[in-house]
């Protein structure tokens, strides 16, 4: 596949036939820039499901059919390739995928695939070898938070891997970190340093002083910020260049990017157009403003639509926080938390749904499309609320709503999601039994917690489901690679395990066809673009991937396992197996 790397693309249009004094009819033979002949294409387009060969121009689609259709739109200039009867499908669609955090916190290297602290400690030390001489701050990514007692880590721990630099690891939820003690001086947190909030604080030992452990993001980032100092945009995009590669090889051709956090908004845009300009995209970004407190951030959202920059590097939504977490207290509810749970009543929503509704019908107005944080069935309802009332108000289709992590629906909402204009994009990643689900079913009990991540019942009931890993947040299994995700929805357990045990209810697992509309169109209909990509059809960007076996032939438990051997973006050859 590589040598596909080096074929350039000449031709555009070759016009044969009649002069203009002609009688005859004019006869203008379109060719094509790239021919792909012999696959086992699955297009993802019901029209033709399945096709044989596709051609590509100016980074298009211009034909899908039987190679003798599409040998019909070879020229002089056209790089023909043989797909050698291989699966090729549209390429992968992430509408929950933090590129520019996950490029700063894992550029280095990260642990998060190491599921034991000796596998992470081994990890750590084998980077750290290389490092003689560093001054340099660390960030990285990885621990897991089942691996420690509920105090957490110590910097002590941390400082004998690295004593010499500051080093913030990241735990592999996003919603804690572990400082060494450099890091934690650079940033000047001693005993005497205020937490930012209750729920946000340094562990502190008997003395109050600071033992390393952070808990949640307010906390850290009074490390992360002071430690790292000054954010260039070179300083973001050398972790882009990094970490964008990685991506392309998982398949990946399109993310939504649902908030920046490591970087501010507008840098992190010029990062990112910055390496597009210099190496070509490869990937499509859609960025959003994260949204804490909705009056500035109608402004701040607004401010990055202003710039967008391509049709490779964009924003045209807004995330907005309906509720917290379940497992905190704070999902919003229909029916209340179960008693002897620790928590009261139906929890609640971040902002007061006056306000909530109001920030909906402004952005619904003003055509942009807006990602939704929601956990509780409540917090669902209010969602379907507010934008059948926006669409009652403004009329259909001026933007689209995707409701992402979405632990709970009440049935009775299903059908209500695509009239509302509404999906859901789901953390498929998190759909397996463990540490962080037998929460719920400590302060919901069992019959809400099994019901959790409702997807098949969802899609039955005409929903759009779509696939949001959340990268680099998880559970217990960060992962960036959509067939993990694609696995996880067949089977809700652990994907690459045979023997894993599944979460919740059979009716909510998705089809493997499911799954894949999951990872790629039903995606593209989550940020409203399907009519540009999400599909292998006439018109549309020429995004694909080129796998080593056709997930329609492996058991379930390995379709995570499945080799990616090409990736196109745009019609060019993003990532080439060895
Ligand atoms: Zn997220």
């Amino acid at each position: 596949m590589k040598s596909l790397l080096t074929v350039a693309a000449i031709l555009c249009f070759l016009i044969t036939g009649c002069s203009q004094e002609s009688d005859h009819a004019d006869v203008t033979k379109v060719t094509a820039d790239y021919v792909f002949t012999n696959g086992k294409v699955y297009t993802v387009d019901d029209a033709m499901p399945w096709a044989k060969a596709f051609a590509v121009k100016d980074g298009k689609f211009i034909a899908v059919g039987s190679n003798e259709e599409i040998n019909a739109l070879i020229g002089d200039s056209t790089a023909v390739i043989d797909l050698g009867d291989k699966f090729t499908m549209p390429g992968f669609i992430d509408t929950h995928f933090h590129s520019v955090a996950a490029s700063i916190i894992t550029a280095e290297f990260d642990t998060g695939d190491q599921p034991d602290n000796e596998g992470m400690y081994a990890k750590l030390s084998e980077f750290a070898a290389t490092q003689e001489g560093r001054t340099e701050p660390l960030i990285t990514y990885g621990w897991h938070l089942a691996n420690f007692p509920k105090e957490g880590p110590k910097k002590e721990d941390l400082d004998r891997v690295f004593p010499d630099y500051p080093v913030l690891f990241i735990r592999s939820d996003g919603h804690g970190a572990w400082a060494n003690t450099k890091a934690l001086e650079a940033a000047n947190i001693t005993a005497e340093t205020p937490d930012p909030t209750k729920q946000s604080y340094y562990q502190r030992d008997e003395n109050g002083n600071p033992t390393g452990f952070i808990e949640e993001i307010p906390a850290y980032f009074g490390v992360y910020f002071p430690m790292i100092g000054d954010i260039s945009v070179e300083w973001i995009e050398e972790k882009v260049a990094k970490a964008f590669p990685k991506f392309s090889s998982a398949g990946l051709t399109t993310v939504f990017d649902p908030g920046v956090l490591f970087a501010p908004n507008i840098p992190a845009m010029d990062a990112v157009h910055s390496y597009n300009m210099k190496n070509g995209a490869n990937l499509r970004v859609s960025m959003s403003h994260y949204s804490v407190n909705q009056q500035d951030d109608f402004a701040a959202a607004q401010e990055m639509i202003d710039n967008s920059r391509s049709d490779d590097l964009f924003s045209d939504s807004i995330k907005i926080n309906v509720d917290a977490s379940i497992e905190t207290g704070t999902g919003f509810l229909k029916e209340p938390y179960i008693e002897g749970s620790g928590y009261e009543g139906t929890g609640m929503t971040v902002f007061p749904i006056d306000e909530f509704k109001s920030l909906v019908d402004k952005s619904y107005a003003a055509g942009i499309n807006m990602h939704f944080h929601v956990g509780g069935d409540a917090g669902v309802d209010l969602v379907l609320d507010s934008m059948e009332a926006s669409i009652a108000k403004h009329g259909p289709d001026k933007a689209r709503a995707n409701m992402t992590h979405v632990m709970m629906t009440d049935p009775a909402d299903m059908p209500r999601f695509t009239p509302a204009q509404t999906g859901a994009s789901y953390s498929a990643l998190w759909m397996m039994p463990g540490p962080s689900m037998d929460v719920n079913y400590e302060v919901l009990g069992k019959d809400r917690a099994d019901a959790f991540y409702p997807a098949g019942r969802t899609a039955a009931a005409g929903g759009y489901v779509g696939i949001g890993s959340d990268y680099p947040v998880a559970t217990t299994f960060p992962s960036y690679a959509p067939l993990d995700s694609i696995e996880m929805f067949v089977r809700r357990a652990r994907a690459g395990d045979a023997n894993a045990p599944m979460q919740g209810y059979d009716e909510d697992k998705l089809s493997l066809e499911q799954a894949i509309r999951a990872a790629t169109i039903n995606n593209a209909w989550l940020m409203n673009k399907e009519n540009v990509f999400g599909s292998i059809t006439v018109g549309k960007s020429a995004d694909f991937v080129v796998l080593e076996k056709s997930l329609f032939d492996v058991p379930e438990h390995e379709i995570s396992q499945v080799k990616i051997e090409g990736t196109w973006y745009k019609g060019r050859q993003t990532y080439a197996s060895e």
